[in-house]
């Protein structure tokens, strides 16, 4: 028996509430979550439209009280429709309540003065037009003589111009409009943000063969109806881009809209050029900066089928369309595309909720795709497409990995290697640029040995311990802490520390060492200002410096022809970041980074530092090397249970008084163990990775899990406890699955 969870009505203010039905045997089969159904609804039984936003073995109510599915109705679903489905889902799976869910694909409704503009034409021929004139002039009606003249001479007018340069008042028009001389004409003005900026050329490339294969694989499954979602692997400037704007342009001559997700960080002007210059006026942009005007007529916009392709990050996936053939991701390894804050949504997910929704195809793209794509994709779950080659003549850089404990044996305590100083000052005499590049997240506070490479990390769990304020180290899954050593517990030096090292001191260190060296940086501190960003990467393009230093954000987007230096200062410090993912991003990180160098027609050289030159990450990363690490990845994935081998649900908990926060947090870990979920693996409570943050104090319990749906249940019950415990009503409880981020 299976049963469907469904909103009815959705017209109604109460989306709130979710009704269960069951499924009759014959739609068992057919019935998908997004799907319109009819179901009995209220006393006397009518027949109303619902949505099915997710199904369930067993009946959370009395089965005698649950009625039965009448049928499925057929067509397509309007735009506000699958957003509130989509809000629905996202309640269901991330555990946030409707109305935070509605709030973020609902944007901000709120109507911002429209400008319009009037265009005034003559209805008169031109004899007609003289006639009227003269009569006009006689009469000494000067004001209606002035606007008939200009209509007659100069054609078609804006109002605006015609009531400033002909000295009219509205009363004049309205008067002519009137005796039917002249008509009026509205137009909705919108905002566009690139107005002006763009011509299209209508350009398109001769593809490859890779990506003619690529194309073709996925068009062939279009045309035969099959959805599904594929990754595209390819490396930076294989052609991935080209790759979705054919697809896109072939959808779109089947009467359909792709929206096209691109990171905040990845969203340059040069990326919207490329779609401009192949759609014209039919693509908008959705992103951050937009004014709340630009943002609402761009949603105008879109409702109103104005535009077929929609740009921007995480929140372009709201989109008010309603005939989505494409959903397009790129770079979907990019951590930007969780939500941070409640409902803590992916939008790799939500994308393919909504795809099925409307019947859309999603594609990944990524030269260093997430090891849980890439496990589905290997597993038959995804569609895989390649792409290999690079255009133009770019290499691939040189790599040369520094073994920093080497340094530190032979008395060097520097920032710098000999070897990557040797090769900055070689730079600087020949006029090209260098990046260093410090790969430092928020917070990392792991400890290493200088001497051996060891950083000390959690028995139970693998991750790196953090070292407190306090001295003492702790473990942000588990809670296990112990002292700070104050000897290498590995190999006995006495080099045994934090890396503190930010992007400050790297600036200070190479002015330091050349004085000569023109230097920016670039991090969070610089980047403030909408613009700066921007300004710091173009100034750098046009080599008003020599040095770039900067976090993940330089590595990223730009292509620098001119760079033929990278430099990773502590290739290590991501690698210790306190969560599972820490190589994937660090190979991620250098992936990139390596790829910075030597993008013009000039070789280039990357060195990497670190005090673990034999690890995977680092290994595979100056290679190149994907399916490398992939490989080394998945097996430590699946030997500890981390995902894709299993799933985790985070529950963070926050309160302002740590005593009784911690004691709730003991207390519901028991809570939780005795649910006796076979298979469930409950982990902590811990203090957090920011174990206070506003005068809050912050705890987290992770939950573990092969089946997805184990994990779905637990939190249903957990969710039950809250709702009968007032005590809970303290506690500020939040649910994030499979995060990415430590909290
Ligand atoms: P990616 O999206 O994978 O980083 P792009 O689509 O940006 O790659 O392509 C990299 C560069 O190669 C771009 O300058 C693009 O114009 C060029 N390019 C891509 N495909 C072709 C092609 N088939 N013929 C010629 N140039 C191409
Ligand atoms: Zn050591
Ligand atoms: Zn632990």
């Amino acid at each position: 028996m299976k049963y469907a969870n469904v909103i009815v009505d959705i017209s109604h203010e109460k989306v709130d509430r979710i009704f269960q039905y069951r499924v009759p045997e014959a739609l068992e089969e057919r019935l998908e979550v997004g799907m319109q159904a009819e179901v009995p609804f209220g006393a006397g039984n009518r027949l109303r439209k619902a949505c099915v936003v997710g199904f369930a073995a067993s009946p959370d109510y009395p089965p005698e009280k649950i009625k039965e599915i009448h049928g499925i109705v057929e067509g397509s679903v309007k735009a506000e429709e699958q957003l509130i489905a989509l809000a629905a889902w996202m309640r269901e799976t991330c555990g946030s309540t409707m109305n935070q869910a509605l709030k973020t694909v609902l944007p901000v409704r709120q109507r911002t003065r429209q400008k319009l503009s009037r265009t005034l034409t003559c209805n008169l021929s031109e004899e007609e037009g003289r006639k009227l004139l003269k009569e006009y002039e006689r009469k000494h009606w000067q004001a209606k003589a002035r606007l008939l003249d200009a209509l007659l001479r100069y054609g078609p007018l804006d109002q605006q111009r015609a009531l400033r340069e002909l000295n009219l008042s509205a009363a004049v028009i309205h008067g002519l409009e009137r005796e039917n001389v002249l008509r009026v004409e509205t137009k909705t003005l919108y905002r566009n943000p690139f107005e002006g900026h763009f011509t299209q050329k209508k350009r398109e490339m001769l593809l490859n063969r890779e990506q003619t294969a690529a194309v073709e694989e996925i068009w062939k499954d279009y045309a035969e109806g099959i959805r599904k979602t594929y990754l595209l692997h390819g490396v930076t400037g294989s052609g991935k881009t080209e790759v979705y704007m054919e697809l896109i342009a072939r959808v779109i001559r089947e009467g359909k809209q792709a929206i096209v997700l691109i990171p905040e960080i990845a969203l340059t002007f040069q990326t919207v050029m490329r779609f401009y210059e192949r759609f014209g006026e039919r693509v908008s942009v959705m992103h951050s900066r937009l004014s709340d005007g630009e943002r609402y007529d761009q949603y105008q916009r879109a409702e109103n089928g104005e535009i077929d392709v929609m740009i921007g990050p995480r929140s372009a996936l709201f989109a008010p369309f309603s005939r989505i053939g494409f959903i397009i991701m790129d770079e979907e390894h990019e951590g930007s595309y969780k939500s941070e804050t409640v409902p803590r949504y992916h939008a790799r997910d939500a994308a393919r909720f909504r795809a099925k929704l409307c019947g859309a195809s999603v594609i990944l793209g990524s030269a260093t795709p997430s090891v849980d794509s890439y496990d589905r994709a290997r597993s038959g779950q995804y569609g895989l497409c390649r792409l290999s080659g690079r255009f133009g003549d770019a290499k691939l850089p040189r790599v040369c990995i520094v073994d920093l404990r080497v340094e530190l044996k032979e008395g060097n305590r520097g920032i710098f290697s000999r070897r990557l100083k040797a090769a900055m000052e070689e730079r600087l005499q020949n006029g090209q640029q260098t990046m260093l590049f410090l790969n430092r997240r928020g917070l990392s506070g792991f400890v290493s040995c200088r001497s051996c490479g060891t950083a000390i990390r959690c028995p139970h769990c693998d991750v790196t311990l953090s070292l407190h304020s306090d001295g003492r180290l702790r473990c942000h899954y588990c809670g296990y802490e112990t002292a700070m050593p104050s000897l290498c517990p590995s190999c006995g030096s006495r080099y045994i520390s934090g890396f503190r090292a930010g992007t400050q001191q790297i600036e200070r260190e190479v002015k330091k060492h050349f004085p000569q060296a023109r230097v920016l940086r670039m991090d969070y501190d610089t980047t403030r200002t909408k613009e700066s960003y921007e300004q710091i990467l173009t100034a750098f393009g046009k080599g008003e410096a020599d040095v770039l230093v900067g976090t993940q954000m330089i590595v990223k987007g730009h292509d620098f022809p001119n760079v033929t230096l990278v430099g990773v200062l502590a290739a290590d410090i991501s690698l210790y970041a306190s969560d599972y993912r820490a190589s994937e991003r660090t190979f991620q990180l250098l992936t990139q980074a390596v790829g910075r160098a030597g993008r013009g027609d000039k070789a280039g050289e990357a060195v990497i530092q670190t005090y673990v030159p034999d690890h995977y990450s680092i290994q595979t990363a100056a290679r190149q090397d994907y399916e490398g690490f992939y490989s080394q990845e998945i097996l430590y994935r699946r030997m500890l249970g981390y995902p894709p081998a299993a799933f985790l649900l985070g529950i963070y908990l926050s309160g302002p008084e740590e005593a009784f926060l911690l004691e709730q947090a003991e207390r519901l870990g028991d809570i939780i163990r005795r649910f006796r979920v076979a298979g469930l693996t409950v982990i902590g409570p811990a203090a957090a990775a920011l174990s206070r943050k506003s005068d809050m104090y912050r705890a987290v319990i992770y939950l573990k899990h092969t089946e997805e749906a184990a994990l779905l249940g637990a939190r249903k019950q957990i969710e039950q406890v809250l709702e009968q415990e007032t005590v809970w009503q303290k506690i500020y409880l939040q649910f994030d699955y499979n995060p990415l981020n430590a909290y």
